[in-house]
């Protein structure tokens, strides 16, 4: 098979079985071919909320361990009646989890902005710091949150990983990784700079609608040429069916 021999000569070279910039333009005319998706709840926000990087924090704390209509309908809720850094660091805890119930895990995630909200009031008067390094030192602000912040609110180039990302970086073969930030310091090594603000969007859309976590559409994707996953796995486990069913 052509998509076979394309993988295994990608593999003979030691290299990623699928070249990064390839797989991303695919990536992209997959979904420009999916009329019926939306973008993901931070790019909505973010390209909404450019001016109010604080808002984009917030919702980033907000969409961790929950669905992208979760984070929609939390982040609504909370800004309908705090406005920004200052009210909120002053906003009643119970209220907060009141409002931001939607997105789960609400009573850690509302002791957690609000802090956050009193450091930016208190030491950054009110605006989001825009270094990696200082966004790190908020609470409840891991790597992926910070890379989130830098993309979506301020648009600099940054990778951020979740598990869609880190799940399809190494189902299509680009790394071989334990560990999202693992997948970060490689996709890094291997991903030119000018696609980076794109790739989680990107990624992440695919995770939701095409390389879905548990049985991915493998029969409408672009990339199966090159896919370490369905080369290894899928393409394996259908090929003794296939010759059961010629029998
Ligand atoms: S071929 Fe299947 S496993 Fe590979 S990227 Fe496409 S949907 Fe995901």
């Amino acid at each position: 098979m052509e998509q076979n021999k394309r993988f295994k000569a990608r593999t003979e070279t030691g290299m990623p079985t699928t070249d990064p910039h390839e797989a991303l333009t695919k990536v992209r005319r997959m979904l420009e071919r999916q009329t019926d998706t939306d973008s993901t709840a931070l790019r909505e926000i973010g390209s909404r909320r450019r001016e109010n990087p604080f808002e984009v924090l917030i919702s980033t704390i907000l969409s961790q361990r929950t669905r992208d209509e979760n984070t929609r309908r939390a982040y609504s809720a909370l800004f309908r009646v705090y406005k920004d850094a200052d009210d909120l660091a002053e906003g009643n805890l119970k209220v907060i989890e009141r409002l931001i119930r939607p997105a789960g895990f609400y009573k850690v995630k509302a002791r957690k902005i609000k802090e956050v909200a009193t450091i930016i009031s208190q030491r950054y008067g009110g605006e989001v710091p825009q270094s990696f390094e200082d966004l790190l030192h908020l609470p409840g602000v891991g790597r992926k949150t910070a890379n989130c912040v830098l993309v979506y609110a301020f648009g600099k180039p940054a990778i951020p990983v979740d598990t869609h990302v880190h799940r399809i970086s190494n189902r299509i073969g680009l790394v071989e990784t334990k560990s999202p930030e693992q997948t970060e310091l490689r996709l890094r090594e291997i991903i030119d700079r000018r696609y980076w603000l794109d790739l989680n969007e990107l990624f992440v859309r695919f995770g939701q609608e095409i390389c879905k976590p548990i049985g991915p559409r493998c029969a409408v994707c672009d990339l199966k040429a090159t896919c370490k996953y369905y080369n290894e796995v899928v393409s394996q486990a259908a090929t003794p069916r296939r010759r059961r069913s010629r029998e």
